[in-house]
């Protein structure tokens, strides 16, 4: 008898959770699984303790707790000119992991083509998979890892249900231009899709890049599901606090999904995310002011190892291409890492569909305390990283 059910084959273990354990294993500093060093707010931080203390411990509501479902709205409102109604269009997620897979269970029907961008965050691929959508990636390519139209065009056929973005995107660091998100927006009207976008970077931006959700964009707000988390802009990751945003009917299709994943959240994060949506915006703004110096600070040691290094635009990762030091694949190296330098970084293959694009390119985090980031880059500076003669590419 297998172990598991056939709808797990092809579904490898969760890259990420592989490489944390490879670094504890090997005590490698771990410039891998996207999570910081520094907590969020303080502030955030006793909001939380205040409610496991006064009582906010049995269950929520379905659809998320008032007080953070209003400040969601009310955030959306800041930042985007939205007018959301917490009641029908706001649903909190465990996560953005969980908006994922309820966006993805609830609104997509076997045999339904989910164009996704690729590289693709690997939850997607699973989830596409477990609600029997078929997958139709979409490659953002090296050099500059943008958008091809001609090829999204070509993506989408008479059975696509869904586009599935994300922007800014992990792990190529590309944030959407404008142009880019109206030929999006102009096929998924054409075509009556649903858009599903991953926004949890929306505010780790760089060098004046502007994030501009998709829904903001005529004619879309009707058809798009956006999906956040308080991890990513509050420095929180362990919390697990996301939200769904959009029409109500979309939005009712998520938390019809949600609640039988985990039929409600968590209860006493959600009155201090809350807080953190309303008082501590700040504390996002500042996260990418130095986010952005310690881009800089990686990517410049990573190009001084002769490593091919895309700048980010957003997000807290960047992608090298490791053929530069002769290994054409990117999961031997970071295999070889820690023995070779005591560093975890992550191959991003397994996000890929088309090998050839993919199978050499490994991401690095930069969320990381700057001191930990140096000392990440000393001992890369110090190892041989050179691929074994036999396995050498260009
Ligand atoms: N989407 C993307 C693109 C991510 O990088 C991550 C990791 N934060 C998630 C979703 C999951 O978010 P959460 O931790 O809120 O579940
Ligand atoms: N999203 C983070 C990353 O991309 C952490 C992994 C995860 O949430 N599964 O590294």
């Amino acid at each position: 008898m297998a172990g598991h059910a056939q709808r797990l084959d092809g579904i490898p273990p969760t890259i990420f959770s592989e490489m944390s354990a490879l670094a504890v294993r090997t005590g490698a500093i771990n410039l891998g699984q996207g999570f910081p060093d520094a907590d969020g707010p303080a502030s955030v931080v006793e909001a939380a303790v205040s409610a496991l203390r006064n009582g906010r411990n049995q269950y929520a509501p379905g659809i998320g707790v008032r007080e953070l479902r209003e400040a969601i709205a009310r955030h959306q409102h800041r930042h985007y000119g939205l007018d959301l109604d917490p009641d029908t269009e706001v649903v909190v997620t465990t996560g953005a992991t969980e908006g994922i897979a309820a966006a993805l269970l609830g609104l997509v029907d076997p045999g339904d083509e989910v164009v996704v961008l690729e590289p693709y965050y690997d939850s997607y691929l699973a989830m596409i998979a477990f609600a029997g959508g078929v997958r139709r990636p979409v490659t953002l390519r090296a050099p500059d890892y943008r958008l091809d139209v001609a090829a999204l065009q070509a993506a989408v056929t008479d059975r696509t249900r869904v586009i599935l973005l994300n922007s800014p995107h992990n792990p190529t660091g590309t944030v959407l231009r404008p142009e880019e998100l109206q030929a999006i927006a102009d096929l998924a009207i054409e075509h009556d899709l649903v858009v599903v976008t991953d926004e949890v970077y929306e505010h780790l931006v760089f060098d004046g890049h502007r994030h501009v959700p998709l829904c903001t964009l005529p004619g879309m707000f009707e058809r798009t599901v956006t999906l956040s988390s308080a991890g990513k802009s509050f420095s929180f990751t362990g919390w697990k606090v996301g939200w769904a945003t959009g029409p109500a009917d979309l939005v009712g299709a998520v938390l019809a999904a949600k609640q039988w994943l985990s039929f409600t959240s968590g209860s006493p994060l959600q009155p201090a995310i809350a807080h953190a949506l309303d008082h501590e915006w700040r504390a996002y703004e500042e996260l990418a002011a130095d986010l952005q110096l310690r881009r800089d600070l990686l990517c410049s040691g990573l190009a001084a190892l002769d490593l091919d290094v895309r700048i980010p635009e957003g997000t807290y990762f960047a992608l090298t291409d490791v053929r530069a030091l002769g290994w054409p694949d990117g999961r031997a190296f970071c295999l070889a890492l820690p023995e070779r330098a005591g560093v975890v970084a992550i191959p991003t293959q397994g996000f890929h569909d088309d090998q050839e694009a993919g199978r050499h390119l490994v991401r690095w985090a930069f969320c990381k305390d700057a001191a930990v980031t140096t000392e990440g880059l000393e001992r890369l500076a110090r190892a041989d990283l050179r691929a074994p003669p036999g396995s050498r590419s260009g």
